[in-house]
C-alpha cells in the first residue's frame, strides 16, 4: 500500500467512557506494547511551497494492537500522557526517528512530536544529545514539535531547555498553532524556528472567510517575527493556491501524501531505496 488506508483505524472512545475497565485494559496493553514492539513509525512529507520540493518528514506514531488492530494516536497518546508512559514511548520514537533519518541519502529534516512530560524531564536535553551522538544524526536535521501545553507548566524551565536545544543546533516548531489561547505572547518569548498552523484552520481555508483571516494573520505574524510558517492538513489544490498567494513557507497534508510506512518513505528519502 502506498499510503495508509483511512478505514481500519479503530476508535473506541464511547466504549471506554462506558466502562473504565476498558481503560485499565488499554493502560495494561499500552505498557505491554512498549515491551512487545507493537509501535511503528509512519512518516508524512513536508514540502516547500514555492518549489513543492520535499524538505522533510514528520514522524507519526502507530500502534498495531494484537487484537484491536491499528489504534489511533488520538486515542492512546492521551492515555500514555496520563500514565507517564509517554516518557518511555517518546524516547523510543526519538531514537528510532533519528536512527532512521541518519541513514537517508537526502538530508531531509525529521520532525518529532514531543509531549510536555518529556520536555520537563531533567534528563531530556541530555537524552536527545545522547541519541544524536549514538545515531550520528546532524542536530540541525532534527526538529522537535512542541505545543503550548509544554510551555504553560513551567515557562522559565521550558525557556532554558529550548535555549539548550537551540545551542546545539536542534530546531523547535510550535505545533497546533491557533488552537490554544496565549500563542502570540509565546512566540515573542520563546525561540521557535517554525510555526505549524493547525489543520483545523487550513481545511477549506479558500471557502471560509474566518479561517482565511486566521491563516493570513498567522502568516503576517510569522513574517513580522521572521519565523517560517508551515500549514498542516492541506488536502486540496484550492487550499494550496490560497497558501501560495499568502506566501506560506511550507506545507504538509494528504494532498502531498498520507503518512507512509518506512518502505514507502525510503523510496523518497533513499537513493536507491534501502530495505
Ligand atoms: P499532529 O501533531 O497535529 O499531527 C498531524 C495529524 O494530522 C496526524 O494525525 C496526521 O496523520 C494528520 N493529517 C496530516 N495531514 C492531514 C490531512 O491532510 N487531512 C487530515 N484529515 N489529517 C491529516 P495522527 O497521525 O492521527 O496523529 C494525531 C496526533 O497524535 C498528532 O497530531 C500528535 O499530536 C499525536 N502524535 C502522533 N505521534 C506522536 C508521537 O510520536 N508523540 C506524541 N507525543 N504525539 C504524537
Ligand atoms: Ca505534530
Ligand atoms: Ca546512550
Ligand atoms: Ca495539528
Amino acid at each position: 500500500a502506498k499510503s495508509e488506508p483511512s478505514s481500519p483505524i479503530c476508535l473506541f472512545n464511547e466504549e471506554m467512557d462506558r466502562r473504565s475497565q476498558d481503560k485499565t485494559q488499554l493502560v495494561y496493553d499500552l505498557r505491554r506494547a512498549v515491551e512487545n514492539s507493537e509501535f511503528e513509525l509512519y512518516y508524512q512529507l513536508q514540502n516547500e511551497l514555492k518549489s513543492l520540493a520535499p524538505v522533510g518528514f514528520e514522524v507519526l506514531l502507530r500502534w498495531n494492537h494484537p487484537t484491536r488492530g491499528r489504534v489511533s494516536p488520538v486515542e492512546f497518546i492521551p492515555v500514555a500522557e496520563e500514565t507517564g508512559l509517554i516518557r518511555e514511548i517518546g524516547r523510543w520514537v526519538l531514537h528510532e526517528a533519528c536512527r532512521e533519518a541518519a541513514q537517508w541519502d537526502h538530508p531531509y529534516s525529521i520532525a518529532v512530536n514531543v509531549a510536555p512530560q518529556q520536555l520537563v524531564q531533567p534528563s531530556f536535553v541530555e537524552d536527545v544529545m545522547d541519541i544524536l551522538m549514538e545515531t550520528g544524526l546532524a542536530a540541525p536535521r532534527l526538529e522537535l514539535e512542541i505545543t503550548e501545553a509544554s510551555i504553560i507548566d513551567d515557562q522559565a524551565h521550558t525557556l532554558k531547555v529550548m535555549h539548550k536545544l537551540k545551542t546545539v543546533g536542534i530546531r523547535i516548531a510550535m505545533d497546533d498553532f491557533g488552537t490554544g489561547y496565549s500563542s502570540l505572547a509565546m512566540l515573542q518569548t520563546f525561540p521557535f524556528d517554525k510555526i505549524k498552523i493547525d489543520r483545523s484552520f487550513v481545511q477549506d481555508v479558500h471557502k471560509d472567510a474566518q479561517r482565511a483571516a486566521i491563516v493570513r494573520s498567522t502568516l503576517l505574524l510569522g513574517a513580522a517575527l521572521n519565523i517560517p510558517v508551515l500549514a498542516e492538513g492541506v488536502e486540496v489544490e484550492d487550499e494550496l493556491h490560497f497558501l501560495r498567494g499568502e506566501r506560506c513557507a511550507s506545507v504538509q497534508g494528504y494532498f502531498f501524501g498520507k503518512p507512509m510506512n518506512r518502505e514507502d518513505m525510503r523510496r523518497i528519502a533513499c537513493n536507491p531505496p534501502l530495505n
